[in-house]
């Protein structure tokens, strides 16, 4: 697992920080998103808040991470897939299971073109899919 961690931050040309490590470490650890607060909880204030926002900043300006739109305007952040490039990231639907709040990214499902009145111009667009997980069924 170290290993991959550092070979993406070598890909993206980061230097290797303790910070950038660990966080890293922490999306390839867990099998969903990860809000801020779980970042800062389980970094044990070894970093402060403004390295882990900084790193958090980072890694989606490089796509390594993507932002997870919720119902509650808190921010979650995802790994990207693989081939995802520095300031791309494809638009796909997200899950969020109403009970346990588990997140998972559907990279298969696309959110769809929406046809605007004439003269609009669309920046950006997000799906989530709320419900109940597989294991809170
Ligand atoms: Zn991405
Ligand atoms: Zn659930
Ligand atoms: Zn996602």
């Amino acid at each position: 697992m170290d290993t991959e961690v550092l070979s993406i931050l070598k890909k993206n040309q980061l230097s290797v920080t303790e910070g950038r490590k660990k966080i890293l470490e922490l999306f390839y650890k867990s099998d969903g998103a990860l809000a801020h607060a779980d970042i800062e909880k389980n970094t044990e204030a070894a970093f402060d808040r403004v390295t882990v926002y900084r790193t958090l900043q980072t890694f989606v300006d490089k796509g390594i991470i993507h932002h997870i739109p919720t119902t509650d305007n808190s921010i979650l952040y995802a790994l990207c897939k693989d081939d995802c490039e520095e300031g791309h990231h494809d638009h796909h639907v997200h899950f969020i299971c109403d009970n346990c709040h588990k997140t998972i990214c559907l990279e298969d499902v696309t959110v769809p073109d929406v046809k605007l009145p004439k003269g609009f111009k669309p920046k950006h667009a997000e799906m989530v899919v709320t419900g109940v997980c597989d294991d809170c069924r």
